[in-house]
Order: C-alpha cells, then structure tokens, then sequence
C-alpha cells in the first residue's frame, strides 16, 4: 500500500518531536487523554443537539491498557470517532492554529527555539512520537459503519487502510521506543507511572479514566497470605478544577491545568477564579498569561472563554464574553443557567452571557489593577 506523505509543516514537526531533547516527554499522555476527552465531549454534544437517543453521558471512559511484552500502550475512546477522510486531514496536518506559525519562522532555527514550540502550540497528537517508535490509530465515526487504521513510523508517511473495530470511537496503540542510556520510555508501560501522570495532568477530566491495575491483597480466608488481585480502578476523580473549593487546589494545579487547557507552557500572571450567584450563577476561572502567544497578532489568535453549560462544553472560543481590551485573557465559564442544546445564534442573544460578560469585566479590571 502506498505511503501517505504527511503536510511539510508536519513534517517538521514531527522530526522535532522524534528527535525531541524535549525533557517533558511524560506530556504526551495529557495530550492523547485531552484528545479523547474532546472527541467525547463532541459526541454528546451532538447527541443533545441532534436529538440522538441511546447515548449516555454514563458510558464514555478512557481507557489505559498496557502490555509489557509487545512494549505497548493504548489509549481507547468511545468518542465521535474519525472517517477516512477526517483521519487524514486530522493527523496528516498538524493542528492550524499551529502550522500557520511554523509558516512564519525561517525554516533554520536552532534546536533551542524548536523545543520552544513544542512547548508553546497545542501540536497535540504528534507528541506521541516523543515516545513512540510506532503509532497506530483505530478509529470509527459515529454512524459510520467502516473502521479504518491509520498508521505511522514517523516522518516517512502513514499508510490508512480499512479495518475491524467494535463500536465508535477511537484507540491509540502507541509502541515505545526502545530505553537509552539517557531515556527510559519503558516507564510509560508501568502501572505506578501511568496512574502518578494521569493524578499530575489529567486529574480533572470529566471522564473516568480507566485502568486494569494489580493490587496486593489478603487472600482469602488466610491471615497473612497474600495474593495479587487484578482490578479495574478510575485514576481520575473527575471533578473540574473550577468547581472545588478554591482551598483545595494548588497554585501548581491551576497552573497545570492552565497550561494543559491552554497550550502555553509558562506559568498564568494571574489567575482568578470568581464564582457567583443571583441574576446568573456560574463560576469562571481566568488567566493572563505569562506571555503573550506567537500568534496574538495574527488573524489566527481567537480570543474567547470556553464555555461550559453544567459542566459540558458547549463552546470553545466564546467571544461575547470577554470585551475586546481583555482579548488577552484565557478561561473558562461554567454556568447553570444555560441550556445544553443552545444554539450558537441564540446564545449571543442570552440575556445571562450578558450578565456573565459584565461581571466578569469587572472583575477581571479588578484584579488587573491589584496586580
Ligand atoms: P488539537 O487537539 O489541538 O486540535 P491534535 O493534533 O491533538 O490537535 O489533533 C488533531 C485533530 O485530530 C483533533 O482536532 C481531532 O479532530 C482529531 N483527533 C485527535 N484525537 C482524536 C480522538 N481520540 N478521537 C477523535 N478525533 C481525534
């Protein structure tokens, strides 16, 4: 079967990515669950817009599955799932915001500002070849019938051909490299390890996500023997960031989350976490960035707050939130009052979004002049 070449931007970067120096290798995990998560965020939001039964929000969970002897690591979905032709565009082409910006660098610059972008765009899939000497992907849309497989060595191309699968949604077969005298990729295959990243970057995911873990225990009807037990355990405690105590979360937490959620990877100036209730009850979590991003001058910077009908998204970048001063400002808006299946036109016109955008202007002044 014929190589698929990948974009030349791509390309690029995925060398970066392969002969990486890049010291937070351990990321790629964050981003695949990251991904995982969207893409079940995005099935049920077209189960609530397009009126489909028989999807629960209950049934979607990430799944981690580690096999020592093949060197292997896959991370399953049950979300929208891709087509062929969304698998080629997808991971053929790095993400756009990003490759605009490659665009824009002379095409020699030194190891040094490389590792930079690595860290500063959201490149997403692609750092699983930080750690991966193989990647494959298994996929099925939602409603589609045929499953395909995409796979890829790395810069030499990926091939996608037609392939079985049970079920939507998505599994990422990564195969680990090889340990090094410096490297050690093989803990990546380890339970401890997995649950310690997924605690450290992934805590906060609104899907459980699941793992076959080994435990110690009692056997039974003995009092000191003991047996390994094999469990399904959830490593995440699903709870959003934004909606606990502000006691209870670090400043290293919200800095994680800020830098996962936002592809930036210095620390927020300043983060501000307002809940309210009375003329509209909602709870924001905002950030000013270290740094302004690369692209903030460009036509590709969108400015907006995600927002969060009780806890699911319902838009990425919404730009009726933030006035045109504050574009710089980076979060999130969780509110109780929206509907689910809102639509897009209609919500401009909410008289809650309004309230929220005041508020939140105010608040955002506030802090900026504490600051
Ligand atoms: P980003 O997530 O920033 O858009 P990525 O490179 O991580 O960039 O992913 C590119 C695209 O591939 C995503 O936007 C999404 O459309 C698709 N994709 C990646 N992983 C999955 C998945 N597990 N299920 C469905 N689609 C996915």
């Amino acid at each position: 079967m014929a190589k698929r070449q990948f974009k030349a931007e791509s390309k690029r970067l995925l060398d970066l990515m392969i002969n990486s120096i890049y010291t937070n290798k351990e990321i790629f995990l964050r981003e695949l669950i990251s991904n995982a998560s969207d893409a079940m965020d995005k099935l049920y939001y077209k189960s609530l817009t397009d009126n489909i039964s028989g999807l629960s929000r209950g049934d979607f969970a990430i799944e981690l599955a580690v096999d020592e002897d093949a060197g292997t690591l896959t991370i399953s979905d049950n979300g929208i799932g891709m087509t062929k032709e969304e698998l080629a565009d997808n991971l053929g082409t790095i993400a756009k915001s990003g490759s605009g910006l490659f665009k824009e660098g002379t095409g020699d610059e030194k190891a040094a500002e490389d590792i930079d972008i690595i860290g500063q765009f959201g490149v997403g899939f692609y750092s699983a070849f930080m750690v991966a000497q193989k990647v494959d992907v298994l996929t099925k849309a939602y409603g589609d019938d045929q499953a395909w497989l995409w796979s890829s060595t790395g810069v030499d191309g990926y091939t996608i051909k037609e392939a079985e699968k049970e079920g939507h949604g998505t599994t990422i077969t990564i195969t680990m490299k090889a340990d090094t005298e410096d490297e050690d990729y093989s803990k990546y295959l380890k339970e401890y390890e997995l649950k310690h990243l997924v605690k450290r970057y992934s805590d906060y995911i609104r899907y459980p996500i699941k793992m076959e873990c080994t435990n110690r225990k009692l056997k039974e009807g003995t009092e000191n023997e003991y047996e390994d037990v094999k469990e399904v355990e959830t490593l995440n405690t699903m709870s959003p960031l934004w909606k606990k105590q502000k006691s209870e979360v670090s400043d290293e937490e919200y800095a994680n989350f800020y830098k996962d959620t936002f592809h930036d990877y210095n620390d927020p100036i300043l983060t501000i976490r307002s809940s309210t209730e009375g003329a509209a009850t909602y709870t924001a979590l905002l950030f000013v960035p270290g740094k302004a991003p690369m692209n903030f001058y460009s036509k590709e910077f969108e400015a907006g707050l995600k927002l969060y009908a009780s806890g699911v998204m319902i838009m990425e970048n919404c730009k009726d939130l933030l006035p045109e001063h504050f574009r710089f400002v980076r979060g999130l808006v969780d509110s109780e009052d929206l509907s689910l299946n809102i639509s897009r036109e209609m919500l401009q016109h909410t008289r809650q979004l309004k309230i929220i955008a005041k508020n939140l202007e105010k608040k955002i002044k506030a802090e900026l002049l504490k600051l």
